[in-house]
């Protein structure tokens, strides 16, 4: 008799607890919430191919063909600054293992003492120094860890981003660490491009309406009204957002730290990050060294075993003892991130395996700390509201 063990790898991003999507086996990754990402993809890409489509063959025989080349150029660097921001790892940190979580858990509990019923534990921080300065670190009760400075917890993603500006639906995903740059270019290029095509769509309308006339310049091209009434009320927003965070960068300032005054006077702690020079804070934050991702998406966890069929005939069954199933650490729950049609092999590996650990009680590797979901819940909101 002869088991064939069919197996499938499992990659770390199909457990990934938060709440992310993920493509191309774990490549592009993004948060659960896309609608607003696909009316900016819509928003851009129709207003730059009206403008192909009703200004570019005017101006370029009139004008200069160099002027649908340069619109080009920029609209592919739009898009590329886009998608980068959109589809990386703005710099998420990994949540703390069931071991972990218990030994810092144990060390706060020692370190507080026993709090008598009915008092609050004292909060859960640590102070570290950062250029003379003294920063808290904070705990998250989701992620169980404490903090580095600078990083946050996103109630949307349900992960703590390092270095966290804020989470911006208009590009799908976090801004943080790793991609803060690419969305800063993306709102200067957009803003270049929104004024050249604003500009353009004026000078080809003011150069048709010499010839034939305003209102039948209009009727011949009504994609320009369009564009221009788009461009217009884009103009503001993005070019005030560029601005923000133009302003932001001279300081070495995150939204999030900007927002809940982490470094204003009143807190009386300077911004430790800041080197008090435009220059050298500009150059830190848009060309200092690229990160890695420390989430390891696309590394393999373990190979689990979906089906294990017999070949020979069925003798004894019960004295097979089935060693690879024991191998397995965890049952392979299937979530979100599990492709539909692996899920009915996951389930029937889970139910024909159960491991070990599921006849102890649930509770007995989570301390008996108070109530870890309500304490998330208020770090979450305090995050908001901050
Ligand atoms: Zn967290
Ligand atoms: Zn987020």
């Amino acid at each position: 008799m002869s088991a064939v063990m069919i197996t499938r790898k499992v990659r770390k991003w199909e457990k990934l607890p938060g709440k992310n999507t993920f493509c191309c086996d774990g490549r592009v990754m993004m948060a659960r919430q896309k609608g607003v990402f696909y009316l900016t993809l819509f928003l851009i890409i129709g207003t730059c191919s009206l403008f192909f489509a009703f200004e570019c063959p005017y101006l370029s025989l009139h004008l200069s063909p160099a002027i649908p080349v340069f619109a080009a150029v920029l609209f592919l660097f739009v898009m590329a600054m886009l998608l980068r921001t959109s589809f990386s790892d703005p710099g998420v940190l990994p949540r703390a293992l069931p071991e972990e979580a218990t030994f810092i858990e144990m060390e706060i509990e020692a370190a507080n003492g026993n709090v008598p019923a009915g008092q609050r534990p004292p909060p859960r921080i640590r102070n570290v120094q950062i250029n003379n300065q003294i920063v808290k670190l904070k705990y998250c009760y989701t992620c169980k860890i404490f903090r580095p400075p600078r990083a946050s917890h996103c109630s949307i993603c349900d992960n703590c981003v390092d270095r966290f500006d804020h989470h911006c639906p208009w590009v799908g995903n976090c801004v943080g660490k790793r991609n803060y740059r690419y969305f800063y270019l993306f709102t200067l290029s957009l803003s270049l491009l929104t004024i050249y095509i604003f500009t353009f769509d004026i000078v080809h309308v003011v150069m048709r309406s010499v010839d034939k006339g305003f209102l039948n310049t209009l009727k011949e091209t009504p994609g320009t009204v369009l564009e221009v009434l788009v461009c217009f009320f884009t103009l503001w927003s993005v070019v005030g957002l560029t601005g923000f965070h133009t302003y932001l960068i001279s300081l070495n300032q995150t939204t999030n730290e900007d927002i809940k005054g982490s470094w204003s006077g009143k807190n009386r702690i300077q911004n430790p990050y800041s080197h008090n020079n435009i220059i050298k804070n500009c150059c830190e934050v848009l060309c200092g060294p690229a990160y890695p991702s420390v989430l390891d998406r696309r590394g393999l966890m373990q190979e689990d075993p979906l089906v294990s069929a017999t070949c020979a005939a069925p003798a004894s069954s019960s004295s097979n003892p089935v060693p690879q199933t024991t191998k397995t650490t965890a049952p392979l729950i299937p979530n979100e991130h599990t492709p539909d049609e692996a899920k009915p092999g996951i389930a029937a590996s889970a139910e024909k395996t159960p491991s070990p650990k599921e006849e102890q009680p649930p509770d007995t590797k989570i301390p008996p700390l108070a109530t870890p979901e309500t304490d998330a819940e208020t770090s979450i909101a305090k995050d908001k509201t901050h």
